[in-house]
């Protein structure tokens, strides 16, 4: 059976589930997204979620069609049609249907939709042994051009680097700025841990603010493991002790190899580890109860 979808005020089967070609989400990426999951009946960090989707939302002056109460509850109610206790959740608003012009003004109603559905994780040996990846050509866009900080439609600036990256054989690539910082991978934060301290680039350098990194900031102050928020650049990278990435599809993934260096010892470092398990644990523990 086909998943069940929200869409603009009903449930439609997926075969239903379609948008205008004259919807500016398709037309120009005019729009704004989240993804969201959700563990053993639980949604976690809903609140974060639905909050960074109207600040994007706000930021391009995209009014969503519902308050952030009701897109709580559009996202409980799909979990609850397909009967998902463990999901990955889509929420997307678009600008919705106009005309073949850029204008924002002429698209009366914005399009909502809302999918959830299986995981597709990196494999479980990633985890243990760590993940090889490599910085590529196509630089972050800055925050004066797309800024990075909206979860945007419009991601081609990631898909380049994603694809440069699965050009030099690895599936995973490390952004830089146009100044030669290290910004964030294409679909993930990093972090790098350097004498038992953990950085990572601050959010106005033009990086998705992401709800797992904040996350996994909170978990380690939790432990006393001291945190900042720093600009760094590839060379802090290959000398750095431990690395790893996080996003709400990864969780926090270890980095063993960047650009061919080995990143420590070559295998994921305790510090990491730790957070590891810290982070499936609050996944485990908290979130907004499904009552499927
Ligand atoms: N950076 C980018 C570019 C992303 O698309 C994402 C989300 N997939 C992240 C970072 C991680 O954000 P979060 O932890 O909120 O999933």
């Amino acid at each position: 059976m086909g998943l069940k979808i929200y869409l603009d005020g009903a449930f439609v089967d997926e075969e239903e589930a379609k948008v205008s070609v004259f919807d500016h989400g398709v037309l120009y990426g005019d729009g704004i997204f989240e993804g969201i999951r959700a563990y053993n009946g639980r949604v976690f960090k809903l609140n974060e979620h639905v909050d960074r989707l109207f600040n994007g939302s706000r930021a391009i002056m995209l009014e969503p069609p519902v308050s952030k109460e009701e897109m709580k509850e559009i996202v409980l109610e799909t979990l609850r049609r397909n009967s998902l206790k463990d999901a990955y959740i889509r929420l997307v608003v678009t600008r919705g249907k106009g005309d073949l012009g850029l204008d924002p003004d002429k698209c009366p109603k914005p399009t909502l939709f809302c999918i959830a559905a299986g995981i597709q994780m990196y494999p479980e040996e990633l985890y243990e042994n760590g993940l090889e990846v490599v910085t590529v050509p196509t630089r972050r866009n800055t925050p004066e051009t797309v800024n990075p900080q909206m979860k945007s439609l419009n991601y081609l600036n990631s898909i380049m680097a994603k694809l440069e990256a699965k050009l030099a054989g690895v599936e995973e690539a490390i952004m830089i700025n146009n100044e030669g910082y290290v910004a964030e991978a294409t679909g993930d934060n990093i972090f790098i841990i350097r004498k038992g301290r953990l950085v990572t680039p601050p959010a106005f350098l033009g990086i998705l603010e992401g709800v797992t990194r904040n996350t996994v900031m909170e978990l380690a102050e939790k432990r006393n493991i001291p945190v900042e928020e720093k600009v760094f650049t590839r060379y802090d990278v290959y000398s750095a002790d431990e690395c790893f990435l996080t996003g709400t599809a990864a969780e926090v993934i270890p980095v063993t190899k960047v650009d061919g260096r080995t990143i420590g010892s070559g295998k994921p470092g305790e510090i990491t580890r730790t957070l590891i398990q810290d982070y499936k644990e609050l996944t485990k523990s908290t979130g907004t109860e499904i009552f499927l």
